[in-house]
């Protein structure tokens, strides 16, 4: 695991002589005097002892620079995740942090079962599907994989997909479409300084024109959002509005102004939030249309946070410098 050129840490060198210590060739060389077997075993202890705590901290390095690996999920959507699940790959590469891996479903209306991803095998997985219900089987190693401590990040209309599954309308706090009502849980809204659930009847889910629009950090000091400006300007997009769900353990990290002129709720909606789900992290964002939301820096930052948080818990991806509150950034990488 070094790094080619760089020479080798103090640990290396103590454990080749532990290694020699060990070694056959080394026995045969030792007088086979009780006393000086003793001294060896000695030394080999203490060789063990001392390299120790520097063969800790050298995997412990290790670990921190492998990248994480992640699965995205697509194959069915009301959205073209053909083009989108390529841009969300590239986004997260980018950042230098993930290993990305994509499990397509079978398409709409067909048989579901051969859709068994190991999603033990993923840090977090990120869903960019919004179709059919997976196999029983399949649901149900979900929900083990995310209450055992999974990552999961919920992207833009996956929170319209599974209105009957309990445990992912859990899972993402809230959803929109498909039914969904005051039967399913309720609006969540910024509302003079705070955060308020507004149980008041109606339908979960809308949108106005797509259209560039800010949004506003409303927990600065939470991993994703810390270092990031107060106002971000996002690229054109839907402005999810009206979303419902148990919303139960569930942080709004950001919120953005559904503006009536654009035929939005005139609420501060909920656009980024985290879900805490039995020993798992949820990152929802509302936000990826389609290209013209993805190709924005704002998109771009938060996403790589999100999916990072939900994958360690932690944060390493600095905030880019250049953000704006006014104006649209589009990262020289995605033009
Ligand atoms: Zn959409």
């Amino acid at each position: 695991m070094f790094l080619r050129g760089s020479p080798p840490p103090p640990a290396a060198h103590l454990a080749v002589g532990f290694l020699l210590l060990g070694s056959p060739a080394f026995a045969r060389y030792s007088p086979p005097d009780f006393q000086t077997m003793k001294r060896s075993t000695f030394f080999r202890l203490l060789a063990a002892l001392v390299a120790l705590p520097f063969l800790t901290s050298c995997s412990n390095a290790a670990d921190s620079a492998a990248k994480i690996p992640v699965l995205i999920v697509d194959g069915q959507n009301n959205h073209d995740w053909k083009t989108t699940t390529p841009v969300l790959k590239q986004i997260l590469e980018q950042s230098g942090r993930f290993t990305v891996e994509v499990a397509t479903t079978p398409p709409a209306k067909s048989d579901m079962t051969p859709f068994k991803p190991k999603f033990s095998d993923y840090k977090a997985v990120i869903l960019n599907y919004n179709g059919d219900p997976w196999s029983p089987e399949t649901m149900d190693a979900f929900v083990a994989y995310v209450k055992g401590g999974g990552g999961f990040v919920s992207y833009h209309a996956a929170d319209n997909s599974f209105p009957a599954w309990k445990e992912y309308n859990e899972m993402i706090g809230i959803g929109g479409w498909n039914k969904r009502s005051e039967k399913d849980g309720p609006y969540i809204r910024y509302w003079e300084g705070k955060i308020i659930r507004d149980e008041s009847p109606g339908p979960g889910g809308h949108h106005g024109a797509q259209h560039p629009f800010a949004i506003d950090v409303r927990e600065p000091s939470h991993p994703i959002m810390a270092g990031l400006p107060p106002k971000m300007m996002h690229g054109q997009d839907e402005l999810y509005d009206l979303l419902r769900g148990p919303a139960e353990n569930l942080t709004v990290l950001a919120t953005a102004y559904a503006d009536p002129a654009a035929h939005g709720s005139g609420m501060h909606e909920p656009m980024l939030m985290t879900i805490a789900y039995g020993k798992g992290r949820v990152f929802h964002t509302t936000l990826g249309h389609a290209l013209p939301a993805m190709k924005c820096a704002t998109f771009a930052i938060t996403t790589q946070r999100g999916v990072e948080w939900a994958a360690t818990g932690k944060v390493t991806i600095p905030a880019p410098k250049d953000l704006s509150a006014d104006s649209v950034v589009v990262p020289e990488y995605l033009k």
